[in-house]
């Protein structure tokens, strides 16, 4: 199973990621549970970095005080960065029957340099259907969360990065991508509230996981 969270900035997709990891690990849905290859079996990982390279690639984009990267060029590493993550990462955990975890995939881009930037949607499903090579998740959890509650989040955090820097209007936008995604592809997408307590968007995310699971 592969498994996506998605959402703006702040929304608490890291957070609630890693709950849903504890809450995995100790509700059984994965069969060898308390097995060492059990932890193997359910993976957190990220986009952009979920690689070496990827790392790399992330540090590049994230970096507030470097040059202007120029929309198509940011394009094309977020592309090099799901390539590889799918090709040396997900895939083969996949192929070993791991359940993954990612915090974002396809829909970021969409949202971000689609709805966000402006740039041509039939070629950002090119690029994302050949950094994928058909690679589509099961499951994505959409946290809906008011743009600027989740940037709010952000400021308090610190130190931002060149993204979260974007104008209200951008992120905006992005929100809007991710709304229209929601509705666009409702087998595979489900919305999340995100503005409630922690614990209830746990617990929405904890019975959505059931559900699918289930299925
Ligand atoms: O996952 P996280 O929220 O840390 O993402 C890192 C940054 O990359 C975010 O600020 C996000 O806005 C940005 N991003 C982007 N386009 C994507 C994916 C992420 O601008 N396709
Ligand atoms: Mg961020």
């Amino acid at each position: 199973k592969f498994i996506v969270f998605e959402g703006v900035e702040g929304c608490g997709k890291t957070t609630q990621l890693q709950r849903s990891r504890q809450w995995l690990l100790k509700s059984g849905w994965l069969p060898t549970l308390q097995s060492k290859r059990f932890l193997k079996q359910l993976i957190a990982t990220r986009e952009p970095g979920g690689t070496d390279l990827g790392v790399g690639v992330r540090q590049l984009l994230l970096d507030p005080a470097k040059e202007l990267i120029h929309d198509r060029a940011e394009l094309l590493l977020y592309a090099a960065d799901r390539a590889q993550h799918v090709e040396s990462f997900l895939r083969p955990h996949l192929a070993e029957g791991a359940m993954i975890l990612c915090d974002r995939y396809t829909d970021s881009t969409i949202a971000y340099q689609g709805y966000g930037r402006g740039l041509d949607f039939a070629l950002i499903d090119q690029l994302n259907q050949m950094a994928t090579n058909g690679l589509e998740s099961d499951l994505t959890l959409w946290l809906d969360l008011d743009v600027e509650r989740g940037l709010a989040r952000t400021q308090k955090r610190g130190a931002s990065d060149r993204i979260e820097q974007a104008t209200l209007e951008f992120h905006q936008r992005v929100q809007q991508g991710f709304a229209h995604l929601a509705e666009k592809n409702p087998d595979r997408i489900v919305r999340i509230d995100a503005d409630r307590s922690e614990l209830e968007v746990a617990e929405q995310i904890e019975a959505t996981l059931s559900q699918h699971l289930t299925r």
